[in-house]
Parts: structure tokens; C-alpha cells; sequence
């Protein structure tokens, strides 16, 4: 499989369809959701039919759309993969299939760059994320990387018989010996935690302890660890099934995401409110793109509008049909916003997409920190 890095994305990114428009096609396989494949197959052809009628008779593009329909039918295997991320231009020779262990939201984009804005987005709602359960016997240390696990560790300390795994000793003497071992317990845990993440690097560290035990933990572990450390409330414990880990650390994942995104929304809004370094709405941020201000662009997942392009002069506006900058005629398109996100990624700048984010709504759906 393809392993989906930034800079891969960007490479994506920055290819141009010459003489044929490029043909992005992602597509939903997940096995939990169709379970049958004929149901599969009847829905990609759906999708592909209405994108050929978008395709007006392009040539190459009905080629790539063909080729697409073959490749479902040629049968994929959905053990491992969820989504599919096909890019393909028959007039170059485009052809790349990316298989992703992650659902991603069916569509079809005909342009003359590759949309890659949901490549981005499954790259960031994925970081590797660690995942440590400990109780006051057992430690366990798992990586996951885009749903799978990457790395695993387990560590136990046994503990003498009276004082159990909930370590209340009832001899008050012996109770600061027990202390004493479950506080080595704990620094064994970190340092288990600490060779998994030299092994793998995680973004994020989420820990799942009993209320107690968290806190000590904590001051065990790695300032490395520290830094990625994102809740000490995960909702399993030591023992839970893989899946369930799994499960837990991916959920764990998209709370993670939401709230980094409304930080960003508040961070957008303040700094447009008082006159900073901000645009909000689209013809703003248009603007800023076209005149090479961008620094950061944040969009509400689903957000289109039609809008036109000049390809003279490199911009985008809403309104055409004469280029305002340049005086060429522009091309109109169906999508501005995914235009927008494309030249934004291509051009090396940042690119939020927010998912269920009421305030960037109510702020038209689209913004941006510019550079200067
Ligand atoms: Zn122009």
C-alpha cells in the first residue's frame, strides 16, 4: 500500500492537467457498511454515470471514468481497505490508487488539478496516536497509525497476594511498601511508553488509568510524552480487546480534532475582529489567494460554491466573466471552494477543513490567516 505522507499529498497537489482535465475519485468500500459487493459495484456506477455526464464529452475523462468502473470490477480487497483515492488523467498517464484503511465520502471531481483537500484530511484526523492503559499491575502501550496498530508492549509487576490488584493492603505497616511498589510500577509503565514512542513516534498520547494512578503516572512520564499527552481519560482500561483499544483511541482521535478546530475558528475570528491578519468569507479569502496573502485557509467540510477562474493572471473570483485584474476572460467552474483548496495545498499553505463547526459557519463557511 501507498503509505499517505504531506509531502506525497503536496506532489499530488502540484500536478497539472495539461490538455485533459484530471479525474479525483474517491470512493466509500467499507466493508462494515455494504457488506455486498454487487451493492458496492451498483453504487460506484451511480457516481461514475453522473460523473460522465459532468465530463462534457471529454475524451480522456471518460476514459479514466471507464477505467475506474473496471477497477471495482476487477473486485478489491476490503479486508484491510475502507476507502480508495484514485487520481487519473488518460491524456498523461496519470494513473495512482491510493488504498486507505479509513472510510472516506464518495465523490468525483473533474478539474485541472487533482482534488486532494480529502487526502489532507484523513492525514490529519489519522496522526499516530499512542495509547497507554495501566492499572496497578499491568501496563500496555499501543500505536496506532491510520487504524492500524503499529506497535505494541505489554509490562506486568506482580504483586504479592494480600495486596491484590486493587492494592488495598489491610496491614497499615505494609502499606507504604505497597505504595512504594506501585510507584516503581508506574515508572516501569513510562519507561515502556517512552521505548514504544522511540520506536514509533505518536502525536498524540492518550492514557487509560484508574483515576488515582493517572496523576502519578503523569509525573512519570517522558516530558516528550508529556507534550503529546492529550486526556487521561480514555474510556478503556488495561485488558480491553484490540479493538476496543482501537475503537476507544479513534474516537479519542476525532474529540481530539473537533476541539483543535474550534480553537482555530476562535483564533480566526478574534484576529479578523480586530483587524488582524484575517479574511473571512469567500470573495476575502479569494482575494488573498490571488494576490498571494495566504497563510492559512479554513473551510467548513461540504462548503461549494460556483465561482469562475483566470488563468491568465493565476486567480479566482465569484463573479466573471471578465478578469477584473488582467481583463482575460475566465472559465467558470462548479466548484470555487475545492479550486481554492487545491491552489491553497499546492502553494504550500495550510489547509483546515472543519467538520460541524457552527461559528465558521455563521462566519461563511470559509476564512483565512493571511501572511502579511
Ligand atoms: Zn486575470
Amino acid at each position: 500500500m501507498a503509505v499517505i505522507t504531506e509531502s506525497a499529498i503536496r506532489e499530488l497537489a502540484a500536478i497539472r492537467g495539461e490538455r485533459s482535465p484530471i479525474t479525483s475519485c474517491y470512493l466509500d468500500v467499507d466493508g462494515r457498511r455494504l457488506a455486498r459487493y454487487p451493492d458496492l459495484e451498483h453504487e460506484v456506477d451511480l457516481l461514475l454515470r453522473g460523473a460522465k455526464v459532468r465530463a462534457n464529452g471529454e475524451q480522456s475523462v471518460h476514459s479514466d471514468l471507464t477505467r475506474i468502473g473496471r477497477l471495482v470490477r476487477g473486485g478489491i480487497d476490503r479486508s484491510r481497505t475502507r476507502g480508495l483515492a484514485i487520481f487519473a488523467c488518460a491524456d498523461q498517464d496519470l494513473w495512482e490508487v491510493i488504498e486507505l484503511p479509513v472510510r472516506v465520502h464518495s465523490q468525483v471531481v473533474i478539474n485541472h488539478v487533482p482534488a486532494v483537500g480529502q487526502l489532507e484530511s484523513v492525514l490529519r484526523e489519522n496522526e499516530p496516536i499512542g495509547v497507554l492503559l495501566v492499572d496497578r499491575q499491568r501496563a500496555e502501550m499501543y500505536v496506532f497509525e491510520l487504524g492500524e496498530l503499529v506497535g505494541h508492549s505489554e509490562h506486568f509487576d506482580d504483586l504479592p497476594r494480600d495486596e491484590g490488584p486493587r492494592g488495598q493492603s489491610d496491614r497499615g505497616g505494609h502499606t507504604n511498601q505497597a505504595e512504594a511498589r506501585v510507584h516503581q510500577h508506574l515508572k516501569s509503565a513510562a519507561k515502556v511508553a517512552f521505548e514504544v514512542y522511540q520506536e514509533h513516534e505518536f502525536a498524540h498520547l492518550v492514557v487509560g488509568a484508574p483515576e488515582p494512578l493517572a496523576a502519578d503516572l503523569t509525573a512519570h512520564l517522558h516530558p516528550y510524552l508529556v507534550a503529546r499527552l492529550a486526556s487521561q481519560r480514555l474510556g478503556v482500561g488495561v485488558g480491553a480487546s484490540h479493538d476496543q483499544v482501537l475503537a476507544a483511541a479513534q474516537a479519542m482521535e476525532t474529540t481530539l480534532e473537533r476541539r483543535r478546530e474550534a480553537a482555530l475558528v476562535g483564533r480566526l475570528r478574534d484576529a479578523a475582529a480586530s483587524g488582524g491578519r484575517a479574511v473571512l468569507g469567500l470573495p476575502g479569502v479569494l482575494e488573498a489567494l490571488g494576490t498571494k496573502r495566504l497563510g492559512q485557509l479554513v473551510v467548513s467540510r461540504g462548503f461549494a460554491a460556483p465561482g469562475w477562474r483566470c488563468d491568465g493572471c493565476d486567480s479566482f473570483v465569484a463573479i466573471g466573466r471578465l478578469c477584473k485584474r488582467c481583463g482575460e476572460e475566465m472559465v467558470e467552474v462548479d466548484d470555487i471552494v475545492e479550486e481554492a483548496v487545491e491552489a491553497a495545498l499546492a502553494s504550500s499553505c495550510r489547509v483546515e477543513i472543519c467538520v460541524d463547526n457552527a461559528d465558521l459557519d455563521v462566519m461563511g463557511r470559509i476564512g483565512a490567516f493571511l501572511r502579511y
